[in-house]
């Protein structure tokens, strides 16, 4: 029942994104090809608006990050150390009896297409085993089809803030602990695309790469490392902070950017991946789940990745990512030689772990984890990262699953009816602010509503409508989203005392109240509610 009942919701809100111009499928002419979405005027701008409030957050109010935009495809060794070619891969399984293809985890999920009240793990077709499917888009650069030539799309954003780690450090005078922030497109070959934009194949991520000092770097020079009291928000970040306080520093810095766009910290979950579900080089992943009308699903993982991914670089391009830090190098010599030794020996330890684990022979792994120790002591060490990764299109659909609401308000008639409202948060409305003259055959009417639509633009974006009866046009920008609408009626034009002349009725989305407000105070009220 309750799932007919998501499935209903579900339903409703693709057809309002269609309807209304929020999102379309793809290549629809042709058929659609699945796994791919096209955002119409509506749902571009809201996907910009979110992307603008994370850029913003994220980079412009900090000092301590800066942006980088790079390029889709990349040298293909990228991928290689990274992990991506060997190993970014989903169980695949077919179907003998009717040929389709399933992720080996998702099969209870996803209905059989020959059988469709059954899901596919249900249904008495013969499995083939599970086998691994790189999800990565391949192809080729140059005008020649060879093995050397293939490349790839990528299927993150992160790597390239790897790749470009150096020359960000070098020209961006900064000192870890800094961060380097990206947003664009990835893509994934994903097996089986669904859950309308949820699992797409070409997609946008937001996401932060923070590079810290290890703990033992942190502990050499503020002769402690910081770890979290308790859950909630740590505070202004300090210099005694070791991974542990800035991973939960970016778990509740990300938790207050959703509050912040209109999803409550109640329609999201917090999931602290177990040791056994942990990437070999991961210390700790939380996963913030939204509570979507498919299911509790992923919309963002924040990981602490230790040193792993420029430790990778590093070995791979021959190039050293070591960052030279001048307050450790001051502070080496002054601790007592108990704690150095100790210190140095845990970051032999790490380095050792890692260089062993990445398949480096015994006896190399120990010569090269000992350099990096002694690379500490004079100030050198591979940052580790805190990673926040969104995606923008989860994102959108959060929001709008979020915002989808009915209710119930009087026709022009006063008779009540079911009216269809997106609860946008203002912030990430796509239309902020829709202008009505009452009356369209009312010259002087139409020309004080442009007069006040001109006024309000340069500020915030703003719709004009002058077609139909005045509820029918409230009940339009509801569906949209709009959040505030301003009418232009005969007491704008003074003809009922002077009073009320030039001013206009403002109403509001949810209450659907509505107040007098001055022309000439419009902008200051809008500017401020959105803000
Ligand atoms: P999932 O387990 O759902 O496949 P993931 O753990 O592989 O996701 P990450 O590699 O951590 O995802 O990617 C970071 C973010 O990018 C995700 O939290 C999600 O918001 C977004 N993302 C990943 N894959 C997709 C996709 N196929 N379609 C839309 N967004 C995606």
């Amino acid at each position: 029942m309750a799932e007919a009942k998501a499935g209903e919701l579900m339903e409703k809100i693709v057809s309002l994104c269609k309807r209304r111009g929020f999102i379309f499928q793809s290549s629809e002419i042709y058929g659609g090809l699945n796994g791919f979405w096209d955002y119409g005027p509506l749902g571009t701008d809201l996907k910009r608006n979110v992307k603008e409030y994370w850029w913003n957050k994220m980079t412009r109010l900090r000092d301590d990050v800066v942006g980088l935009d790079a390029t889709i495809i990349m040298h293909p060794r990228i991928w290689k150390a990274s992990g991506h070619v060997d190993t970014f891969s989903d169980p695949m399984v077919d179907c003998k009896k009717c040929k389709a293809r399933f992720r080996a985890d998702q099969m209870h999920e996803i209905p059989c297409p020959q059988k469709p009240s059954k899901m596919a793990s249900e249904c008495d077709g013969e499995k083939t085993e599970a086998r691994p499917f790189n999800l990565m888009f391949e192809t080729v650069v140059g005008p020649i089809r060879s093995e050397e030539n293939v490349a790839y799309l990528r299927p993150e954003t992160a790597q390239a803030i790897f790749a470009q780690f150096k020359n960000v450090l070098e020209t961006s005078r900064q000192k870890v602990p800094f961060g380097v922030a990206q947003m664009g497109k990835a893509f994934r070959n994903e097996v089986t695309p669904r859950n309308f934009t949820f699992r797409s194949r070409e997609f946008e991520q937001m996401e932060l790469e923070f590079f810290i000092k290890p703990d033992e770097a942190v502990e050499a020079i503020c002769g402690r490392v910081a770890v979290p009291a308790g859950p909630g928000h740590p505070g202004e970040p300090q210099p005694d902070w070791g991974w542990q306080m800035w991973h939960q520093y970016w778990v509740e810095e990300r938790i207050r950017f959703y509050e912040e766009i209109g999803l409550p910290r109640a329609t999201l979950e917090e999931y602290w991946q177990k040791p056994e579900e942990l990437a070999h080089y991961a210390r700790a992943t939380v996963d913030l789940l939204f509570k979507f009308p498919f299911g509790t699903q992923e919309l963002e993982g924040i990981a602490a990745r230790s040193d792993f991914d420029l430790s990778q670089h590093q070995r791979f391009c021959g190039k050293p990512m070591t960052v030279f830090d001048e307050e450790l190098k001051a502070a080496w010599p002054k601790l007592a030689p108990a704690k150095q030794d100790e210190l140095r020996e845990r970051y032999y330890q790490a380095r050792l772990k890692y260089l062993t684990k990445a398949g480096e022979p015994a006896e190399k792994a120990a010569q090269l984890a000992r350099q990096d120790a002694e690379g500490l002591t004079k100030g050198y060490y591979v940052p580790h990262v805190i990673e926040p990764s969104a995606g923008v299109d989860r994102m959108a659909l959060a929001l709008l699953c979020h915002a989808y609401s009915e209710d119930q308000a009087p026709d022009e008639k006063g008779k009540l009816e079911t009216r269809v409202v997106l609860r946008f948060h203002p912030r990430i409305a796509p239309i902020k602010v829709a202008v009505f003259p009452l009356l369209k055959n009312k010259p002087e009417l139409v020309k004080k509503a442009k007069e006040v639509r001109d006024l309000l633009r340069p500020h915030l974006s703003v719709f004009y409508d002058e077609a139909g009866a005045i509820g029918r046009r409230y009940r339009r920008q509801d569906e949209a989203g709009t959040p505030f609408g301003v009418t232009i009626d005969f007491d704008t034009l003074g003809e009922k005392g002077p009073e009320l002349q030039d001013t206009v009725t403002l109403r509001e989305r949810d209450s659907m109240k509505q107040e007098r407000v001055k022309i000439a105070d419009l902008v200051a009220i809008l500017t401020e509610k959105i803000r």
